[in-house]
């Protein structure tokens, strides 16, 4: 049906706007919160960067200081010339330099003399070096201070902020002390310390992951959150939906029947008076032929099916036009006993049997006898009807729960599942000379009583009614208050 399925996709658009509004609410915070952390961890770095060269100033001018201290004051003292190529000379040095850089991060240092050329190096190897340095030690040579951070790694990497290795690399002068005025002396040398600051950069970018994670795992929370939401709004609007049309269409349904059952009653009132005369002039024939040796056979099939006629215009009146019941005491099991006289030499030709339990503490109830009458003689009527070969009628009429409870079982075959979900059609029929309107009556009887009825297949096989009419708080003081 496109009709219906436009009309449910119309009604869900509001909410689909809102979902979509929210998913990309949801999208957009994430990628700030990305944004954020990539510009938190940018600043993070640039923080580490000036904080480890403030650091490295400060150690180059430790070093100098206790180089100039420890070193070549005594060693000039001593000696008269510094030469580092002497052993007892380098030893020194070499005991200066550690036990000043001693626990802190550098790895490597190197001493360079006025003429660039290493002097004293961690790495032994590299004394006697000229060149070394390039612009840097020239610039420290000449009294400027120059901090360089080299890094190593793909571009990607470097991008990403985490290089193979992060050093930071310092040349500075190296300056005699003049008393009461540090390293402010003339230029003796250049000092090259590098740092590895490989690990901070690894702690930022350790930090930074974990944020992203973090916000990966809240942001997917709550994503499923809002998506089982979602889900589960969707589900009620598509159900109050359905709903709605649903009843609208059996709105729509109730005024055609309405409408139908109208136009029935006005055409069944008009036939029933002409079907009156029809029946009773045949009867008057049938009289009058009965002394003569004429077959009254046509009169007596004129009567029987103007009788049977009347009775489906009466079906169709009191289905289409239902009385308002006239309430009077009333015991239902005087009534269903009436039907089941009434129905007795029927019961005879068909082979069946009725077994009835009535409850003796059965109240009195308020209620109309001859429309009840009606509806239990219409439920016997397609019990009997469902034994085609005979069988056993049940009937169990008893008090409970405030309710006078009305059971009618038969041994027939009970109803198909095509069949249950039609019985309350109406003019539907599985009978050839059915009206299809018999359970419609008796539940409209049952309904004006404020009662209820159901239709079920009985566990024991075969078809059940089950009548529910309710006792107002008097009648049940008062069981025996009938008239
Ligand atoms: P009608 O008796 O005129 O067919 P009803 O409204 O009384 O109209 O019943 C509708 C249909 O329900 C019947 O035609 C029949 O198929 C089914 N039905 C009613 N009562 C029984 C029953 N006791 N056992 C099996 N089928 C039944």
């Amino acid at each position: 049906m496109p009709n219906k399925q436009s009309a449910i996709t119309e009604r869900t658009k509001p909410f689909r706007l809102v979902k979509y509004f929210t998913f990309t609410s949801l999208v957009l915070v994430f990628l700030g919160t990305l944004m954020l952390s990539m510009f938190n961890t940018h600043w993070a770095r640039a923080l580490l960067r000036q904080k480890s060269e403030a650091y490295s100033q400060l150690l180059v001018e430790n070093l100098n200081h206790q180089v100039f201290i420890q070193f070549i004051l005594p060693v000039a003292v001593r000696y008269g010339q510094i030469e580092l190529r002497r052993e007892e000379q380098a030893e020194r040095m070499d005991k200066v330099v550690r036990s000043t850089l001693h626990s802190f991060q550098v790895e490597m240092v190197n001493i360079y003399d006025r003429a660039g050329t290493i002097a004293y190096s961690f790495d032994a190897a590299r004394v006697g070096v000229t060149d070394a340095g390039g612009r840097e030690l020239a610039a420290a040579l000449a009294g400027e201070t120059t901090i360089r951070l080299v890094q190593q790694g793909n571009w990607l990497r470097i991008f990403l902020g985490i290089p193979e290795e992060s050093r930071l690399v310092t040349f500075a002068p190296l300056r005699a002390e003049r008393p009461l005025s540090t390293l402010s002396g003339p230029v003796l040398g250049a000092v090259e310390i590098t740092q590895d600051i490989s690990d901070d950069y690894r702690a930022i970018f350790d930090f930074q992951v974990s944020v992203i994670y973090t916000s990966t795992g809240v942001m997917g929370l709550l994503l499923l959150i809002l998506i089982f939401i979602v889900r589960r709004g969707e589900h009620l609007i598509e159900q109050r939906n359905q709903e709605r049309l649903r009843l609208k269409e059996e709105l729509s349904r109730a005024a055609h029947l309405a409408s139908l059952g109208e136009m029935i009653a006005a055409v069944s009132h008009e036939i029933r008076n002409p079907l009156g005369i029809i029946r009773s002039s045949a009867e008057l024939l049938k009289k009058k032929l009965a002394g003569t040796p004429r077959d009254t056979a046509i009169a007596d099939i004129i009567v029987e099916e103007a009788t049977r006629l009347n009775g489906i215009i009466t079906d169709f009146l009191n289905y289409a036009r239902p009385a308002a019941p006239h309430l009077t005491p009333c015991r239902v099991e005087t009534v269903i006993e009436k039907a089941i006289v009434n129905l007795s030499p029927e019961f005879e030709s068909r082979d069946s049997v009725i077994e009835r339990r009535f409850d003796p503490s059965l109240p009195t109830l308020q209620a109309d006898a001859d429309m009840l009458y009606q509806a239990f003689l219409n439920l016997l009527i397609n019990a009997l009807q469902a034994m085609p070969s005979g069988g056993k009628v049940e009937v169990d009429v008893r008090l409970e729960n405030a309710a006078v409870q009305i059971s009618i079982q038969d041994q027939g075959e009970g109803f198909s599942e095509e069949v249950m979900a039609k019985i309350w059609d109406p003019f539907f029929t599985t009978k050839e000379r059915g009206t299809g309107l018999g359970l419609g009556i008796v539940r409209k009887v049952i309904e004006a009583h404020e009662g209820e009825i159901h239709i079920e297949n009985s566990p024991a096989g075969g078809a059940r009614a089950l009548i529910r009419l309710p006792v107002k708080a008097p009648e049940i003081n008062n069981p025996q208050s009938a008239s």
